[in-house]
């Protein structure tokens, strides 16, 4: 059989998560993976549902729908999800980011987030191996983690219970019907559906070039390092505020070391269920390159080893890294191609893919089944970036 309802291409977590929503909806999904699942940037991450670091608007309006549906998932697909809710701090070393910090925080507690900025010494309290000349930081009880590596296997075994045909190959081209899309894959076969999600991540622009459409997503590599499991350091997972006013000052950006701006340095720190810390990250325009660099991870780790001076007595077990799907705006690329009747993206989300996947998963179901959405979908849209 090579007839479905929907083809959905492309094994992370967010081709997962679409899947899965298609499948209880009680439509027919194949999924197409070319390599293996998660191989992309789903394997290869950080764990937060991070919310203070989103500008009020659709991503923060997803996010908040987003955990409210990773909250039922564990139950719904059997498995521990390890979603916890330790809440986050920006930690602020600078006067200038103290300003930044202090307008978005206003911004995001007037759309409703439940934010606020610490003194040091409310800092300290929270973080006791901080280093005892930081700013300030903000504090968001909301902010969350939880476990890509579990989300995924749920979503997979559960989805193979309910149908799920997964085809382990490469597409060589992409034919539009009258009544559908057929594709052509390496093996020779043939399957065909109504509707295609590309769900391919920082591949996605290699297969709108097969349907004649340009998709502005590239890779942005993120490299991280693995501590030994060791005792908590402190009550919430943390970030550096640099991190976030690159995103939402990038002025400020340029007084920045040249080493630094390359590699796009912006500390994160979280503790897995295990007692291991994750420790990232680089954010950097390196093409399909995940190798991992010593000049990137000595930083990442040098900035952790500034902020917890604990860090210089811990081993690093493990590094990695994973390509990012950067969209160029920031934003994830989410509903049907205009003109493509059928055709449906999901992908672009960067640093956010793990935080928007189920609810990624169930909007493209919704609109796919001809459901209204809730959220100003068309903001998504590819249409937005024709000037
Ligand atoms: C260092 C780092 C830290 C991060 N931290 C966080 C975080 O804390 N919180 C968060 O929410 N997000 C985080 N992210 C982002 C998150 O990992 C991504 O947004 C998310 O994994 C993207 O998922 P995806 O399914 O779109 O892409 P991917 O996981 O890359 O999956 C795309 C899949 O498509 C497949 N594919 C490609 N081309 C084809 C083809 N032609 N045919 C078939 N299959 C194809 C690939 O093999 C791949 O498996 C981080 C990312 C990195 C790199």
């Amino acid at each position: 059989m090579n007839k479905f309802d929907v083809i959905v291409i492309g094994g992370g977590i967010i081709g997962l998560a679409t899947s899965y929503y298609l499948l209880k909806s009680g439509k027919k999904v194949a999924l197409i993976e070319k390599n293996e699942f998660g191989s992309g940037a789903s394997c290869a991450c950080d764990d937060a549902i991070f919310f203070q670091s989103k500008k009020p608007g659709i991503n923060l309006e997803l996010t908040i729908d987003s955990i409210e549906l990773y909250k039922s998932l564990s139950d719904e697909l059997g498995i521990d999800l390890e979603l916890e809710n330790k809440g986050g701090m920006v930690l602020i070393e600078k006067e200038d980011h103290l300003k930044v910090m202090e307008d978005f925080v206003k911004k995001q507690k007037k759309f409703g987030l439940k934010v606020d900025i610490l003194d040091r010494r409310d800092v300290i309290k929270k973080q006791p191996h901080i280093r005892k000349d930081i700013l300030a930081s903000t504090y968001c009880k909301e902010d969350s983690q939880v476990n890509p590596l579990r989300v995924m296997r749920g979503f997979i075994s559960k989805s193979k219970k309910m149908g799920l045909e997964i085809i382990k190959n490469n597409i060589i081209e992409i034919k539009e019907k009258k009544d559908g899309w057929k594709v052509l894959l390496e093996d020779k076969k043939t399957v065909e559906s109504e509707f295609v999600v590309n769900a391919t991540g920082a591949w996605a622009s290699e297969i709108g070039k097969m349907i004649g459409i340009d998709i502005p997503i590239v890779p942005k590599r993120g490299q991280i390092a693995i501590s030994e499991a060791i005792p908590s350091l402190g009550e919430t997972n943390a970030w550096s505020a640099q991190y976030i006013v690159t995103k939402i000052a990038p002025e400020l950006d340029r007084n920045q070391n040249e080493v630094y701006k390359r590699l796009g340095i912006g500390f994160a720190l979280s503790q897995a269920s295990t007692g291991n810390y994750i420790i990232g990250s680089t954010r950097e325009y390196v093409g399909f390159n995940k190798k991992t660099t010593y000049e990137g991870i000595q930083l990442i780790l040098k900035e952790a080893m500034a902020l917890f001076p604990i860090f210089s007595k811990v081993n690093v077990i493990r590094t990695f890294a994973g390509l990012r799907p950067a969209s160029e705006d920031g934003k994830p690329i989410v509903g049907e191609v205009e003109g493509k009747k059928g055709f449906y993206i999901a992908a672009g989300h960067e640093g956010d893919g793990i935080a928007l996947a189920p609810i990624t998963g169930k909007v493209v179901a919704d609109l796919i089944n001809g459901k209204r959405v809730r959220y100003n979908i068309e903001e998504l849209n590819l249409k937005r970036f024709k000037y």
